[in-house]
């Protein structure tokens, strides 16, 4: 129960009030940094608007830098970032321009109708990793997100 759930209620609960949410994962290397191991979740400060466009949640560069602290104070890195829609989970165009992590390889997890199915809707989630500034891809096969008991 440290990771994901607490990551899910957070975003139901934004949902609740018709709000995209955001949470950010930190992680640990493990096996010679093969494996990135997700261990916290931390909330950033933010904003949720309504745009012409969209949803939308902003976080600012203060509280940007409160998260990278309290990750290095973890001896965590900030290794994955999961936020929710309304409707269906996919990258969008925002989402791939103005991400929380930058580290390379760090993992997006979208999760869809407001995180309001919790785990139930865990085959429509849409999990993707960063390439590069901008540029993400869908989690390829020899990529693998393991769900141990502990976390969900
Ligand atoms: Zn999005």
């Amino acid at each position: 129960m440290r990771v994901l759930q607490p990551t899910l209620d957070f975003l139901a609960e934004r949902g609740a009030q018709g709000h995209e949410g955001f949470v950010v994962w930190g992680a640990r290397l493990r096996d010679q940094g093969t494996t990135l191991e997700f261990t916290s979740p931390y909330v950033p400060h933010q904003t949720a608007h309504t745009t012409t466009k969209g949803l939308l949640v902003t976080v600012d560069g203060a509280a940007l830098d409160r998260m990278n602290r309290a990750f290095y104070a973890r001896g965590e890195i900030a290794a994955g970032q999961v936020h929710s829609h309304p409707t269906d989970a996919y990258h969008s165009e925002t989402d791939d321009h103005f991400p929380l992590v930058t580290l390379r390889g760090a993992i997006s997890l979208v999760v869809p109708d407001f995180a309001q199915h919790g785990l139930a809707s865990s085959d429509r989630w849409a999990w993707y990793r960063l390439l590069g500034l901008g540029e993400w891809e869908s989690l390829p096969p020899h990529v693998q997100v393991a769900i141990t008991e502990e976390d969900a």
